[in-house]
């Protein structure tokens, strides 16, 4: 079997989780804050709030900048549900950006489009567009933030999946074209904490509301008390927060692990010139990585020459046991939100045909030579079969 992702744990990891493990701290520790700063620094951003999920994250990500009930929220139609979720927690309505084919990222132009269409027919904005960096290629974010000043919107970058990419020489994270950047620690990304997630901004006031959030909304700093402090046992829930908490022992997973991450990026696009030399005059079309960016490379999605060559390409490569996948189904397909009544995919042409065409082949760190020789070997037999008809 050859999955499409694969964690990559060594000694080290193993080391760090077992000294975490024997401290007085299981729960909420040193190693937590000590994760964060290392993360701080990896993306050069001033505050980390590492929380239990990017779901969680994007949630709290959400409710700092103020999305409630009334509010709209925007995000690209080809992501994980996750990216729309979060506007939904928070009781506000969401719509869909289509994408360009060639990045899987929201299309600026048709972004921007939309939003004229906004202002001619007198329609709500939205309050906050959630950026997707898909497959770990950074979207254009500067053109973006452009719109975003011209009108009145506020950006998340939703970067589960591009942890160690940068763009305009700086690493996604940094948060210089957007209040908030999002990172998940699932198995399957860049780095893990087997779930995790955090919170990246650079304002100080975004991070303490972040952070009180984080804990059931409860603050411990006499500073910030409303009542007269009485003494070292007090506290306050000052607002409805969560118990959205990542452990110490995860934290020490995902210190040792961001120690390595710029290995993983590495390995990763090394298994990416490897797919653009051999699957070379396949009539697939690969992923390409704009020049003033880099690409951590989660995934890596080939597209089909059409709809029916990839129901019998992933049915076919699946037998043979390798475990390709599709990402994903545009959000707006989902049952939960199709039957809102409220999306039609014909406004959405190019999520449309990326959907029906795009097939994610195995990309991780420790693959080997010979695993990718049989990825290709089975999508070779495959497309050329296809081609036959
Ligand atoms: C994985 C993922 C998430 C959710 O991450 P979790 O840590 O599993 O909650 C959100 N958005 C995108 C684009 C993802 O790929």
């Amino acid at each position: 079997m050859i999955p499409y992702g694969r964690q990559r744990i060594d000694e080290s990891d193993l080391e760090a989780v077992r000294s975490a493990l024997l401290s007085e701290f299981v729960t909420q520790g040193p190693r937590v804050a000590s994760f964060e700063s290392a993360l701080a620094k990896a993306v050069r951003v001033n505050h980390v709030i590492a929380v239990n999920s990017a779901t969680s994250a994007l949630h709290l990500a959400c409710l700092a900048l103020g999305v409630g009930e009334g509010d709209l929220v925007w995000t690209s139609a080809i992501s994980f549900v996750a990216s729309a979720n979060a506007a939904r927690y928070c009781g506000a309505d969401i719509d869909f950006v289509d994408i360009e084919l060639a990045s899987s990222n929201i299309a600026v132009a048709a972004l921007r489009e939309k939003l004229n269409r906004c202002d001619q027919e007198g329609q709500k904005k939205p309050k906050v567009l959630i950026a997707v960096h898909m497959a770990g290629q950074s979207a254009d974010m500067s053109e973006i933030f452009e719109l975003s000043k011209e009108h009145g919107f506020k950006v998340i970058e939703d970067a589960s999946h591009a942890l160690g990419a940068t763009y305009k020489g700086s690493p996604v994270g940094s948060c210089e074209y957007s209040e908030i950047t999002v990172f998940s620690f699932h198995a399957v990304k860049m780095i893990t904490t087997g779930e995790g997630g955090a919170c990246v901004t650079n304002s100080p006031a975004i991070a303490a509301k972040l952070q009180q959030l984080r804990s059931h909304g409860i603050t411990r700093d006499p500073a910030e008390m409303s009542e007269t402090y009485p003494g070292g046992w007090y506290y306050e829930q000052q607002e409805l927060g969560f118990n959205y908490r990542i452990t110490d022992f995860q934290a020490a997973l995902g210190e040792s692990q961001l120690s390595r991450l710029e290995n993983f990026v590495q390995k990763r696009n090394e298994v990416a010139q490897w797919y653009w030399k051999n699957l070379n005059g396949m009539g697939l079309d690969v992923p390409s990585v704009k020049s003033d960016r880099t690409s951590s490379f989660h995934l890596f999605v080939v597209l089909l020459p059409n709809s029916s060559s990839r129901k019998a390409t992933f049915e076919s490569m699946r037998a043979q046991g390798i475990l390709v996948n599709v990402h994903y189904l545009p959000i707006y397909r989902h049952p939960y939100y199709s039957r809102m009544g409220k999306y039609n995919p014909a406004d959405f042409p190019m999520a449309e045909e990326y959907y029906s065409r795009c097939l994610s082949i195995p990309i991780f760190p420790d693959i080997t030579e010979e695993e990718l020789n049989s990825v290709r070997s089975a999508l070779t037999t495959k497309i050329g079969f296809q081609n036959l008809f």
